[in-house]
């Protein structure tokens, strides 16, 4: 085969690049993915697309170096939060530099690694690597991990399973090998509407609804004492209400309420047990009281999206060699969540390790330090090195 001489991008051009493609989730990603897919060929790099349902967004799968089974994946995704209500000192999504600074939306989380990573290429292909890497570039990541699950599918299938995932969120180039898992619920109550002065003909669904938020902190208050994991901030799984709506007049009994809500699950806590105590409460503590009077009464507890909780083997490799690359002796645990986790349940060990800071993540005047970019770099030509050996 030719050796394919692309374009030589520095990481920052390619995060300038990046950057001016607005992904914010509700937007199709094609135009970054026809970018990078372009750039990617330029250097002699095949790469797949694997679609969303509806065609409109697509991730992305390549292999550099032997085909086949195996090698280390780098796994990011490629769209970014909404800037809506929030101020910006410039366009964010033209990359800004200064004083040592990139400023744009994404720019650490997390166009900068999937920038450092593309700027890698060229070196990846020139050398002759005994291991494989692949490049995994996903969409919709901000709304749930939605769109790394029909990618990890085809692991094995149309696509080679990687070892080991490195998953390139912004973690200043740390070692994650734990986070919480958020798994979130909706819930409907339903009662029976009645003229309020009448209120003993109706079912107040706002009242039921307020029973069972309150066994939803009584399952917090109950982990907080049971279930701790001093590595984490704070170290229990969380439960928070995140919305509720009911109610129609101030004079009738509200004949429905629903509310959502979540977990933030330290790994090894197994979201179905808290919602089957959800449930029994529902059916022990409200549903005999709400029938009684009106037989139609129904609370419907609804999983709406998980991303499990995601903790390494001890023994892990990719951990291992996550630490032997950055030169770092020590792992820590987040709070918020990745794609590792799904990875690792598919077969593949995960490990979180990307540049920027998580804290700049998210928000107005988002900015990723240039020496994070450059450390991304060093980590990658060290991976290089590794995967040449
Ligand atoms: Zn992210």
């Amino acid at each position: 085969m030719s050796e394919a001489r692309g374009p030589i991008y520095t990481p920052v051009e390619l995060l300038a690049r990046l950057v001016a493609f607005d992904t914010t989730s509700h937007c199709s990603n094609l135009g970054i993915i026809a970018f990078i897919e372009d750039y990617l060929l330029q250097h002699g790099v095949l790469s797949r697309r694997v679609a969303s349902s509806d065609g409109q967004k697509s991730s992305l799968y390549t292999t550099i170096g032997p085909e086949g089974e195996g090698g280390v994946a780098l796994s990011g995704h490629t769209d970014v939060v909404p800037v809506d209500g929030q101020t910006w000192t410039s366009d964010p999504f033209t990359l800004r530099a200064a004083g040592g600074r990139l400023y744009g939306r994404g720019s650490a989380d997390m166009k900068g690694f999937l920038a450092a990573v593309l700027a890698a290429v060229p070196d990846f292909k020139r050398r002759r690597l005994a291991t494989p890497i692949h490049i995994a570039f996903s969409y919709d990541e901000e709304i749930g991990c939605v769109g790394v699950r029909p990618m990890i599918a085809e692991l094995g299938k149309l696509l080679p399973r990687p070892r080991m995932v490195i998953v390139g969120e912004p973690t200043s180039m740390q070692v994650v090998d734990a986070h919480k898992g958020p798994v979130r619920w909706q819930v409907e109550v339903k009662g029976r509407a009645a003229h309020s002065s009448m209120a003993t003909l109706g079912v107040n669904a706002i009242t039921y609804a307020a029973r069972l938020i309150a066994e939803i902190e009584r399952i917090e208050s109950d982990l907080k004492r049971t279930a701790r994991d001093e590595r984490f901030d704070p170290p229990y799984a969380t439960l928070q209400v995140t919305k509720v709506e009911g109610g129609t007049a101030s004079n009738i009994v509200p004949v429905s309420c629903s509310f959502g809500f979540e977990v933030r699950a330290l790994p090894g806590l197994d979201p179905a047990s808290i919602e089957a105590r959800l449930r029994h409460f529902a059916e022990a503590r409200c549903l005999p009281e709400m029938s009684a009077v009106a037989p139609e009464a129904d609370i419907s507890i609804r999983r709406t999206n998980a991303v499990p909780p995601f903790g390494a083997d001890r023994t892990s490799e990719v951990v291992a060699l996550a630490l032997k690359l950055t030169g770092q002796n020590e792992t820590h645990a987040v709070s918020y969540a990745t794609e590792a986790g799904l990875f690792q349940d598919a077969g593949s060990p995960a490990v979180v390790c990307g540049p920027g800071d998580i804290a700049q993540a998210h928000t107005a005047d988002e900015w990723i330090a240039e020496t994070e970019i450059a450390k991304c770099m060093g980590f990658l030509e060290r991976l290089g090195n590794w995967a040449e050996a």
